[in-house]
């Protein structure tokens, strides 16, 4: 049986920064990866989101990544993660689906249906897409309509002529609604009012990821990073906005009826679709019999080495370090992540190879 020096668990940003790093510092791994091609969540992502839409994507560790052209998201950075994979010859496995991860006294079993690998240490870069989440609402199950969550927008035509109730405040609802607004009827719901911010910075990013660092050190589940930041106005949206689609907002309404939408004053929204654009959680289930989670019910994480802004290594388990989690879950944090990751991984099999002498 062989044993790895340690198991990647997903290929999207996170994971390849992680082993690129685990490359470089001569760490026998291997990345398990459960699509069927390069790309991680991006190929998933929907074909109206140009490169030029996105919030931008940072570079992957010795790669400039592809500028902010009009071309579609979902071909560009699939095709510049497959092009790096094969570039930097990191030794990635697909698909494979890890369905539980287990503990054997010193070593980690990763499971995948009938088949296992064995490994001294794990590095999770599951990302967060396969989890989307949809809040409940009495009255759900009753919709006549149609209920799409983000992870399966199909593009603003698919709705032309139809009533939207689009639910969130997050940046995806804020994309939705100005590529909706021109061609249906759209009204706005969101929990609490949304905090637009036009004077996003680096210091302002900087300050929001420390408030998701905070949540995730001390156990909690880590709040999206945008939660903390605010809503960049970019060009789209102040034309959106010009249009008046942003003013239509109402707070959250109380249940759902066959045909739309009531409030608990009464008031009703008849609607043909509920988009829910309630964002993701992450993808960890995997992980349950490691027993990671704090009774707070978020995975508590530490930093192992000097960068204080990146802690990676969970608390109950040093074999396990978690990438693009938490206050690590946008593309520059899941680069960093993957560093510290790898290094933390080298520091966790030196102490131990030392101990064992
Ligand atoms: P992913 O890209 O999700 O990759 C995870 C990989 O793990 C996938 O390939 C998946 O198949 C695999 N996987 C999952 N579970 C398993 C399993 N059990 N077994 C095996 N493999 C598994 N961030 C930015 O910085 N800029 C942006 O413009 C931006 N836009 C965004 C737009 C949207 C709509 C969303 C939802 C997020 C956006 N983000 C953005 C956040 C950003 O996408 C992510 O934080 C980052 O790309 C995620 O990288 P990742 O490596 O953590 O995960």
């Amino acid at each position: 049986m062989h044993v790895y020096d340690a198991v990647v668990i997903g290929a999207g940003q996170a994971g390849l920064s992680a082993s690129f790093h685990l490359t470089r510092l001569g760490i026998d791994h291997v990345v398990l990866d459960g699509n069927d091609r390069p790309g991680g969540a991006w190929q998933h992502r929907w074909d109206s989101l140009s490169m030029h839409d996105v919030h931008g994507v940072a570079d992957l560790p010795d790669a400039p990544a592809p500028g902010g052209s009009r071309e579609r998201a979902n071909t560009v950075v699939p095709a510049w993660f497959g092009r790096y994979e094969d570039e930097h010859r990191l030794p990635v496995v697909r698909p494979v689906r890890v369905d539980r991860v287990s503990d054997d006294g010193d070593l980690l079993v990763v499971h995948a249906g009938e088949r296992t690998w064995t490994t001294r240490t794990l590095v999770n870069a599951t990302g967060t897409w396969t989890q989307p989440f949809v809040p409940y609402y009495p009255g759900a199950e009753t919709f006549l309509g149609e209920q799409l969550h983000t992870a399966d927008y199909p593009g603003p035509e698919h709705f032309r002529g139809k009533r939207v109730v689009v639910v969130g405040g997050g940046a995806s609802a804020v994309q939705f609604l100005g590529e909706l607004a021109p061609r249906t009827d759209v009204v706005w719901v969101t929990r609490r009012p949304p905090v637009w911010r036009d004077d996003f910075d680096e210091n302002v990013g900087r300050h929001a990821i420390g408030l998701v660092q905070e949540r995730v050190r001390e156990g909690l589940p880590p709040a999206s990073v945008v939660s903390v930041t605010g809503l960049a106005r970019r060009p789209q949206e102040q034309e959106a906005a010009r249009l008046g689609v942003y003013e239509r907002r109402r707070d959250m309404f109380a249940r759902i009826e066959p045909d739309g939408v009531r409030w608990a004053d009464g008031s009703f929204e008849r609607a043909d679709v509920i988009l829910w654009a309630t964002g993701f959680r992450p993808a960890v289930g995997h992980l349950a019999p490691l027993h990671l989670r704090s009774e707070r019910g978020g995975i508590a994480l530490l930093q192992s080495g000097a960068d204080v802004q990146t802690a990676t290594t969970a608390v109950r388990d040093p074999r396990v370090q978690l990438v693009g989690y938490g206050p690590s879950a946008s593309t520059i944090g899941g680069n960093r992540a993957g560093r510290a990751a790898a290094l933390a991984v080298r520091r966790f099999l030196s102490s131990h190879d030392a101990a064992n002498v």
